[in-house]
C-alpha cells in the first residue's frame, strides 16, 4: 500500500498539534517540525531529511532527533534541501550558537559525523528505495521553498508544502497523470487575505480560487498548515468553498493512502 504518515499537520504549534512533518518511510522524512514525539527511538533510524524551506516549523526537530537520540545513532543524518535552505540551517541554526554544529561532531565509536548536508536540484529524482522516489519542484514562499512530489509504485502525492502561488503544483498535476493525491497548505482565514499575501500563505478563498485553473477535476485533496487557533473557523470556510473536490483537512498522525 502507498502511504505516507503525518507526524505534524499544523502551521504551528499547540496543546497536542505539531507542525509540519511527513514520514515517507523508516528512513526518510519530508521537513522536521515534529519528529522527535511521534518517532520517539525510531528517530534514531532517519537518515534523509527534505527540507522544504528553512523556516522553524519546518525544521526545529532536526535539533532534538539529534539531541535526544546522539548516541542510538548509527548513520549521519543527511539534510537534503535547496542550496539556499542548507546555507540557513548551517549558518543560523546549527552554527555552535543556537545549537551546536553537528555537522562537526562524530558519532559515538565512529569516525563518521553526525550530520551531513545535500543540496537538491528542482526536476531530479533522488532514490529513496527500491520502489520511491522523491522529487522537488519550486514553490512561492517568503524564503527560498520547494514541493515535493512522492512517487511509490508509479502512483504520486505532491506536497505543496508553504506556498501562496499554485501555479508550478498545478503545473506539475495537470502534466503528470501518475499524480492521484495533493497536500496543500492553507493557513489563516479568509479575512486575512493581506496577511496571507504577505506571509505568503493561502486562505480557503484563495486556495480554491486558483485551484479553478487545475484542469484534473480528480484528485483527493488534503489540506494541512492550518494556524489551530482558526480550526473552527476555516473548517467551516473550506467545506463552503471545496465545491465538487474531494477535500480532508489533516491531522497529526493521519496516515495518507495515494
Ligand atoms: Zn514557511
Ligand atoms: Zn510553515
Amino acid at each position: 500500500m502507498n502511504e505516507i504518515t503525518i507526524l505534524g499537520a499544523y502551521g504551528t504549534k499547540g496543546e497536542d498539534v505539531g507542525t509540519s512533518a511527513f514520514y515517507i518511510d523508516e528512513k526518510n522524512v519530508l521537513d522536521a517540525g515534529n519528529l522527535l514525539i511521534p518517532l520517539k527511538e525510531r528517530s534514531a533510524d532517519i537518515e534523509n531529511i527534505w527540507l522544504s524551506h528553512s523556516h522553524l516549523d519546518h525544521i526545529i526537530d532536526i535539533a532534538y532527533i539529534l539531541d535526544s537520540y546522539f548516541v542510538s545513532r548509527k548513520k549521519p543524518l543527511k539534510v537534503l534541501g535547496l542550496p539556499q535552505t542548507l546555507q540557513v540551517v548551517k549558518e543560523d541554526f546549527l552554527n555552535d550558537r543556537v545549537w551546536p554544529d553537528f555537522s562537526k561532531i562524530t558519532l559515538i565509536d565512529s569516525d563518521l559525523k553526525c550530520v551531513e548536508y545535500e543540496e537538491i536540484e528542482f526536476h531530479k529524482r533522488y532514490t529513496l528505495s527500491d520502489d520511491t522516489t522523491i522529487e522537488a519542484y519550486k514553490t512561492d514562499h517568503t524564503v527560498p521553498s520547494c514541493g515535493y512530489i512522492i512517487t511509490r509504485k508509479e502512483k504520486s502525492v505532491v506536497v505543496s508544502s508553504d506556498t501562496y502561488s499554485l501555479d508550478t503544483t498545478i503545473e506539475q498535476i495537470d502534466s503528470r497523470d501518475d499524480i492521484n493525491t495533493l497536500v496543500v497548505e492553507c493557513s489563516f482565514p479568509s479575512r486575512m487575505e493581506k496577511l496571507a499575501y504577505d506571509s505568503k500563505h493561502l486562505t480557503p478563498k484563495l486556495l480554491f480560487q486558483k485551484l479553478k485553473a487545475m484542469k484534473r477535476e480528480k484528485i483527493d485533496i488534503y489540506i494541512n498548515h492550518i494556524k489551530p487557533l482558526f480550526l473552527e473557523e476555516m473548517t467551516e470556510e473550506i467545506n463552503r468553498f471545496k465545491g465538487d473536490y474531494k477535500v480532508k483537512i489533516l491531522e497529526d498522525g493521519e496516515k495518507i493512502i495515494f
